[in-house]
């Protein structure tokens, strides 16, 4: 049963503030919106008005109330909005004043979004595309959402499904009416046909290979090194606020400590691990393990230790410079100019290294070529991203099973022998991976094309 009641809510931000926008949607929304005003507004233009309590007759505010009547609004149910003073006492008093009206009550979190894909007018990706939009901080990150938002991904998902159930409707039509004399006898092969196509197409959107993600996420860079190279001034210095604890004693920054930084328009997740070392102590022995773990999940580890003397210098060990990309960041230059000669000696593996930063996270020499180098490689990362499609582990998991399921299609289409069954089994579980990528899954949509397609009204 649908839920028939009208909700309401503050959708602006938090009072005080200049303006508050307080929307109602559902069936009482327009009884709604007559009581508290005294009128009803020509659809989606604004009037001037006053807002009343219905039971007092108190004039609460002076606002401009929109309306909005079904289908043609946000949730696809009618709507009222008013945009009021933005206090907290005139916000409280129209909340109340609302709640008091027959069948209404406060909406929960998401419940116009979840309205609006209820009645159709959003598809599951565009839902996760609004949510991204208003999580989004950077420009690329709002970019991606807003294309997310429009369809990017939901239009060419359901194009993809509609394909599917025409193939499918082939292979049906070939199992259930075989003997009938109208149905051609080579259905087969243009399904498998469509088939192929289509595996290809899935395939190439998965071959953007989760950058869409980490757009949406942020390109992880983790802090790594010994202790007391200077992590957390240097993850301080990066921040330019102070996130982490500085301490002139060994193993203090025993948690990771995470940031979301914007680098020229790109989302930049910046860890400071704790002091990688060997240590007795347990808790500490924890930090180093998940210092160890999440630097070697990161797209770059950023490798700092002292470089103002040769004895002092710390290089990552084997499996960390096998598993990720690492820069190398010598750090206390205001000590002394590093002797860069002695890190080929030391480390035997300079080549390894993408760059080698000089820089001194206490008096913040060199930091701006650091950052100009996080940024550059954050671009280059993402300069690919701008055609992707996934941007979720949700999206690539049922893309994957369509893919899956379409190879198995394929691999029963060439074996030899009747499989029309099992290539519609596995055709079906195709679509229904992709429908459940928009949330649009309908058994009754097969028998629709069947039915358009060939003519079986007799
Ligand atoms: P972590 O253990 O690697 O996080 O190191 P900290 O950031 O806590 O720094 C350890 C000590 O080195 C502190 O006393 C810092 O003030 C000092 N330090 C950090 N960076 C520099 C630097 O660039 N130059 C100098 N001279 N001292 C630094």
């Amino acid at each position: 049963m649908p839920d028939r009641s009208t909700i309401f809510a503050l959708s602006s931000g938090r009072p005080p503030a200049a303006i508050a926008v307080v929307r109602l949607s559902g069936p009482n929304a327009r009884v709604a919106l007559e009581k508290l005003t005294g009128r009803l507004p020509e659809p989606r233009k604004a009037a001037l008005v006053r807002v009343r309590d219905p039971e007092s007759g108190e004039t609460i505010d002076e606002a401009l109330a929109l309306w909005f009547p079904a289908p043609h609004s946000e949730t696809g149910e009618d709507v009222a909005e008013l945009q009021l003073h933005g206090g907290h006492a005139v916000v409280a008093g129209v909340l109340d004043a609302i709640g008091r009206i027959e069948g209404c009550r406060l909406a929960e979190p998401g419940e116009f979004t979840r309205r609006a894909f209820e009645n159709g007018r959003l598809d599951l990706t565009a839902v996760e595309g609004l949510a991204d939009l208003i999580g989004a901080e950077t420009p690329a990150q709002r970019r991606q959402a807003f294309r997310q938002l429009k369809g990017l991904i939901g239009d060419r998902a359901e194009a993809w499904r509609q394909r599917l159930i025409a193939a499918l409707a082939l292979v049906e039509a070939r199992i259930d009416f075989s003997d009938e004399a109208d149905v051609p006898e080579d259905l087969i092969s243009p399904a498998v046909h469509a088939a192929q196509q289509l595996r290809r197409e899935i395939a190439a959107a998965l071959a953007g290979g989760g950058r869409g993600e980490r757009l949406r996420e942020g390109l992880v860079v983790a802090i790594a090194g010994p202790p007391n190279a200077g992590k957390s001034t240097l993850f301080n210095r990066l921040v330019r606020r102070e996130a982490a604890i500085v301490s002139p004693y060994a193993g203090t920054t025993r948690d990771i400590i995470e940031v979301h930084l914007d680098l020229d328009g790109y989302p930049v997740t910046l860890l400071d691990t704790a002091g990688i070392r060997d240590s007795a102590e347990p808790v500490e022995q924890e930090g180093v393990r998940r210092a160890r773990e999440r630097a070697t999940g990161a797209d770059l580890v950023l490798w700092v230790t002292d470089g103002s003397a040769a004895d002092r210098m710390v290089f990552p060990e084997k499996n960390l410079a096998d598993a990720s990309m690492i820069w190398l960041t010598l750090n206390k230059a205001d000590l002394a100019e590093p002797v860069k000669t002695r890190i080929t000696e030391l480390s035997k593996s300079i080549s390894e290294y993408g760059f080698i930063y000089t820089v001194s996270a206490l008096n913040g020499t060199g930091i701006d070529q650091l950052i100009n180098g996080l940024a550059g490689f954050a671009k280059e990362y993402f300069s690919t991203v701008e055609a992707g499609i996934v941007t979720r582990t949700r999206h690539r998991h049922l893309f994957e099973q369509t893919v899956g399921a379409l190879d198995r299609a394929l691999a029963e289409a060439v074996r030899f022998g009747e499989h029309e069954e099992l290539i519609a089994e596995e055709l079906r579980s195709a679509a229904t991976a992709l429908g459940r990528l928009t949330g649009r899954v309908d058994v009754e949509d097969i028998l629709d094309v069947i039915f358009r397609d060939f003519c079986i009204g007799k």
